[in-house]
């Protein structure tokens, strides 16, 4: 049996009513900061409970545009986690921005205890990483940011509706960036992202920082860039958007009955689960006893496990000028070695479920560890 990593052929494969749609809007001409998008914004804001919402060009786009519109400048200090995925760092280094890293528990995002020994006076942003789904620890999170004056920009791209205490990821902080890159949980046909917030001014100055500053044709205000959603893109987003909470939904019952099954395995280990959480497991990871063997033998077996990641972000070449070392973030190093993914979305069959979960079963009898 075949178990594939990436739904995307599924996802689209019937959608005859987005084609006419699609369809319909081609002919409008109506591709740039169209009313699609208007209208793609407005919902997307109101999913998340945010008043307003901007459509850029990217989740990393997302990223730098709000620590640009907040005052990130070049030299500037951004604490984010360690275990992040390479766009989050990016985002940081391209307005010049230096990347302070803080490691990752076992929910995978930053370990929010030693979040205040990273301030320094150079500090001008907090970068919390919602990674695989699950939410950093953001009530604490926050009264840090108040204590220090320090502004919150959440890296919402893998938590869409993920929540603490039926608060959403992408209200806490100034701003929330997420990504609908076709890898996300809701996702379009090419790169896109959006910011969510519920400051007015921020939303303005979002506004023109995606579309070059411009207030008109003739009248450019700032500095900006070209980042915005296409309208065309918000057109495959309004058809899939009404879809996000059952997609969440689909996700959540998968990794259930995973972790009920997966339990069962004494060399397997289940990250925890916070009552108060809503995960929504962009990815399904668990914590595998002889993880590089088990990854081979999925793979033989036709299951197209991951690792999310063998080499983290903060040892990476592109970031050795940064001075960090090997063990300088033990939970993310030790993550690295027994973290194996599984695919978890909602167009993945029981039956696929439970051929992954007998193949981990049959793997560890084979080898009587
Ligand atoms: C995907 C992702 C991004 C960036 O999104 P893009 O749309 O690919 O630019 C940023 N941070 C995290 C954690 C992501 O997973």
């Amino acid at each position: 049996m075949k178990v594939r990593y990436s739904y995307l052929k599924q996802q689209f494969s019937n959608c005859p009513d987005l084609w006419s749609k699609l369809k319909k809007f081609v002919s409008t001409g109506d591709f740039t900061l169209g009313k699609e998008l208007g209208f793609f914004e407005r919902k997307f804001a109101q999913l998340i409970g945010t008043k307003y919402a901007i459509g850029v060009n990217s989740g990393t786009d997302a990223l730098k545009i709000s620590l640009k519109a907040i005052g990130v400048k070049s030299g500037d200090e951004v604490i984010t986690a360690a275990n992040t995925f390479v766009a989050t760092v990016g985002a940081i280094t391209e307005i010049g921005a230096i990347p302070k890293f803080v490691d990752c528990d076992d929910t995978f995002c930053m370990n929010v205890e030693h979040l205040e020994k990273k301030i320094t006076k150079k500090t001008k942003a907090i970068v919390p990483v919602h990674f695989t789904g699950y939410m950093t620890n953001m009530p604490k999170l926050m009264k840090l940011s108040k204590k220090y004056k320090i502004p919150v920009i959440e890296d919402a791209c893998q938590s869409i509706l993920g929540s603490i205490n039926n608060k959403n990821a992408g209200t806490w902080g100034l701003t929330g960036a997420f990504s609908l890159h076709p890898l996300k949980n809701i996702n379009v046909w090419s790169d896109g992202g959006i910011i969510t917030t519920n400051n007015k001014k921020l939303y303005e100055k979002i506004k023109l920082l995606r579309n070059h500053g411009l207030i008109d044709r003739d009248t450019v205000k700032i500095n900006g860039y070209n980042s915005r959603l296409d309208t065309f893109q918000a057109v495959v987003g309004n058809w899939l958007l009404p879809k996000a909470k059952q997609i969440a939904n689909r996700r959540i019952k998968n990794a259930k009955y995973f972790d009920n099954e997966f339990s069962k395995i004494k060399q397997i280990n289940i990250p925890p689960r916070p009552k108060n959480m809503k995960v929504v497991f962009h990815l399904y990871i668990i914590f595998a006893e002889n993880r590089d063997e088990l990854y081979k033998y999925c793979l033989k077996k036709g299951i197209e496990a991951k690792i999310h990641y063998p080499k983290p972000m903060y040892l990476q070449e592109s970031v050795k000028y940064l001075g960090y070392k090997k063990n300088d973030f033990p939970i993310t190093d030790g993550h690295c070695k027994k973290i194996i993914s599984f695919p978890c979305d909602q167009h993945l069959t029981k039956k696929q479920q439970n051929y992954i979960i007998s193949t981990v079963k049959k793997f560890y009898i084979g080898t009587k560890n």
